[in-house]
């Protein structure tokens, strides 16, 4: 029956449920007890955790801010958002939805006092936390290749991942190796604590340690958070899993339980190298015994042929839950194999085919992904891509946060957020080279310990420090001297490109870079310009969100991106080819997916092959890997694969056959010895159309004097106080009235003189 005017609500709230079949719908309106859902691949999972966020909002009246959704990444995070508001309007903005890491930055950051950090504690991703590592080794004096750093690094973040801090560790500890372990991580821990610095696996840990010991904080989350859902839960690790315990809790008074809600799927369970384990979702109703679960069946991503391939291969997975996955999209193509002489020939193949599915089918480029097991193996696809004009994107690899430049330019940054960050300090002290070498170095360490103050303190009383050169000395204090007056754009909430592009200038990284003749040095002033379209693109995302973009929150922006935020958008005019690793395609999924180099050794990699509990894990990649497809998938392998330099043999990959033959196409299968070599490409050059990143805004600096009456752009009027320095470092402190006094650094605060 239809009316003219049918009741809003109801229209609401069809929308929300058409389009679901009934399990997925009886996921979405389920109400009361904690509830699981389990299913494989494609099922729907993820459609079913936004559609219940949008009808808890729309038909059960929750408020957004009492939501709390956790997504493998970022990326992922703002499309549900973006997928709720289309379903419920904009007043999704005001939902957490995020991964656990942002939603524990964001706890932490207000409650950071109480665990002895200041709100603006730096965040330390594994490059820096390895860094410091190496730093405690050489304190406590371990020779680096009995204790390499990194293996200690991996046992810390392994203890944090199973919440164990250092003190249960040393006291768990038996061997000498342990007790090393332990030790060194107590003395990692009160670096890191005095450098107020926590690493990734911090965020986790310390946010449960805080929910654990401020029973106060705790209810307030709990109090504010009835509803938690999240995604992807065989991935969660076991401080993860003990996160959301807390924040669900029992019923205490009149805070009720939260409502959880889960979904998963065992069978694409990787990574148990961070600390994931199966058992969360295996003993969820254990956990919560009075949790609800619903099965999926219904497979509406790919093929049926697709999915048989995927099922076939996963079914040699021992102990696992038998499960029915079945698709209505038809048999569909056949699976393409192909046989290349060696990767290559491989590379060549898949650029061919991309080409003839355009051709022939319409397909675009950004309806195709290739897959690959190590980041390595994207090179020989980029030359035959670069070559054959194929636009394409790597996600992952030498990431962009990874390059030197850009590394320095945000531990600039970063000290000028939080001073005491150690590892930022030292790392751009004499960068650009200032003349403080490591003897310097070493005595303002010396003095820091035997004062006991932090590196940054000892750097500003550096006349104290013993045997320090004059040189050196005055080369610290002018330092120091640059840092406070930087420090000048952060009180007085500059935005973070400019404050980019005043470290930048002042501090002549950026005429280093332009003076230099080494032609990477181009390249770099790119990926800087690149750092400040950044920021400008993050403080407009902030401004039309209504969110604060200081430089704080800048950083934590950064700090928190991961491999899969990047991969491309790109409808428009047909986009490009993506490339990633199976291990950041979790969650996606494409037309057509090329999953390349199908070898034993390779993939399954060759770690695992002797190790049953790896190669399963290895498999559950692979079944990833497949049920990213849609409607067409590409299996290939090459006969030879040089590796270092060296060619090497390898089988076909185990999983290739496990798939049954009539589901395979082989395309080419013959081991013929005709060897098409691609010559070596030359590396690409860059543009010479790139834009050289912005000189600092060329504006003259004001001339004032106390008493003079400005205007500031985010402070509104004020009376000059007092004034203080030339030239670049001309500095005023203005009285805003109500907004108090703030100090201005002239040649970039948006002022004028009245
Ligand atoms: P993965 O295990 O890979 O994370 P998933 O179970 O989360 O997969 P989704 O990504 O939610 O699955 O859904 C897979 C595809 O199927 C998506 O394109 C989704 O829009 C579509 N889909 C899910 N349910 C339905 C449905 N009831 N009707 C039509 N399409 C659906
Ligand atoms: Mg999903």
């Amino acid at each position: 029956m239809s009316t003219l005017f049918p009741d809003p609500a109801d229209e609401a709230e069809s929308d929300l449920l058409t389009g679901l079949n009934d399990p997925q719908r009886a996921a979405v309106v389920h109400a009361g007890t904690p509830l699981l859902i389990v299913a494989g691949a494609g099922s729907g999972k993820t459609r079913v955790l936004t559609h219940r966020v949008a009808h808890l909002i729309r038909a059960r009246g929750v408020r957004p801010s009492e939501l709390l959704a956790i997504t493998f990444t970022n990326k992922a995070a703002g499309e549900m958002k973006e997928r709720v508001a289309e379903l419920i309007g904009p007043q999704a903005k005001s939902m957490w939805v995020s991964t656990f890491h942002s939603a524990c930055v964001r706890i932490l950051r207000s409650e950071a006092d109480r665990l002895g950090y200041t709100k603006s504690f730096s965040i330390y991703d594994s490059a820096d936390s390895q860094r410091l590592m190496t730093m405690v080794c050489r304190e406590l004096d371990l020779d680096p290749k009995r204790y390499p750093p990194r293996s200690f690094s991996n046992q810390v973040s392994n203890f944090k991942n199973e919440l164990i801090d250092y003190e249960a560790a040393a006291a768990q500890a038996t061997s000498h190796q342990e007790q090393t372990v332990a030790q060194a991580y107590a003395l990692y821990q009160r670096r890191l604590r005095s450098a107020n610095a926590m690493d990734f696996d911090d965020l986790i840990m310390l946010t449960v340690n805080l929910l654990q010991a401020f029973p106060e904080v705790l209810q307030s989350y709990r109090r504010r958070f009835g509803h938690i859902l999240v995604d992807e839960y065989q991935d969660t690790n076991h401080a993860q899993y003990v996160l959301v315990r807390e924040l669900v809790g029992p019923a205490v008074g009149p805070i009720p339980q939260a409502e959880l809600c889960v979904v998963g799927d065992s069978d694409q369970s990787i990574y148990a190298f961070r600390g994931a384990t199966i058992r969360n979702i295996l003993q969820f109703e254990q956990d919560y015994p009075n949790a609800t679960t619903i099965v999926l069946e219904q497979n509406y991503r790919s093929t049926q042929n697709i999915l048989s391939a995927a099922n076939a291969v996963i079914s040699q997975n021992p102990n696992r839950p038998p499960k029915t996955l079945w698709s209505n999209a038809g048999a569909g193509a056949q699976i393409v194999g192909y046989v290349g002489d060696d990767e290559h020939d491989e590379a060549r193949f898949v650029a061919e085919e991309i080409v003839e599915l355009g051709r022939n089918e319409g397909i675009r480029p950004c309806d195709v992904a290739i897959f690959y097991r190590t980041n390595a193996a994207s090179r020989v696809f980029e030359e035959v891509f670069i070559r054959s004009d194929m636009p394409y994107r790597v996600v992952g690899g030498v990431r962009f946060y990874e390059r030197k430049e850009i590394r320095d330019a945000l531990a600039y940054l970063r000290i000028l957020a939080n001073p005491q960050d150690e590892v930022s300090l030292r790392r751009i002290l004499n960068v650009p080279k200032r003349g403080i070498g490591d003897k310097a170095q070493e005595a303002v360490e010396t003095l820091s310990r035997r004062e006991r103050i932090t590196f940054w303190e000892a750097l500003r009383r550096c006349d104290e420090a013993p045997g320090l050169a004059t040189r050196a000395r005055t080369q610290m204090q002018a330092f120091v001297e640059l840092l406070d007056v930087l420090q000048i754009l952060v009180e007085s909430q500059t935005p973070p490109a400019e404050i980019l592009e005043a470290v930048l200038d002042q501090t002549g990284y950026l005429s280093e870079l332009r003076t230099s003749l080494d032609p990477q040095d181009e390249t770099r002033i790119e990926n800087l310009a690149e750092l400040e379209a950044v920021a400008r693109e993050f403080e407009e995302t902030a401004a039309s969100n209504d969110e604060p973009a200081t430089l704080f929150e800048f950083l934590e922006r950064v700090s928190l991106v991961a491999d899969a935020d990047s991969i491309p958008n790109g409808d428009d005019g047909g986009g490009v080819v993506t490339l990633m690793t199976l291990h950041t395609a979790k969650g996606l999924e494409f037309p057509v997916v090329f999953l390349t180099a199908m070898e034993d050794g390779v993939f399954p990699h060759i770690r695992s092959l002797d190790d049953p509990a790896e190669l399963q894990e290895e498999r559950r990649l692979a079944y990833v890997g497949l049920t990213r497809a849609r409607q067409r998938l590409y299996l290939s392998r090459a006969v030879s694969r040089s590796t270092w330099g060296a060619p090497n043999y390898n089988l076909a990959s185990r999983f290739l056959e496990e798939i049954p033959t009539e589901l395979l196409d082989w395309r080419r299968e013959a081991e013929v010895a005709h060897s098409d070599r691609w010559k070596a490409v030359p590396p690409r050059t860059p543009s010479v159309f790139a834009p050289a990143a912005r000189r600092s805004s060329g504006q003259p600096v004001l001339d004032l004097a106390p008493g003079d009456r400005v205007t500031h752009d985010s402070f509104g009027l004020g009376t000059v106080v007092a004034v203080s320095g030339e030239g670049d470092r001309a500095q005023a402190t203005v009285d805003f009235g109500s907004t108090g006094e703030k100090r201005l650094l002239l040649r970039y605060a948006p002022v004028q003189k009245l």
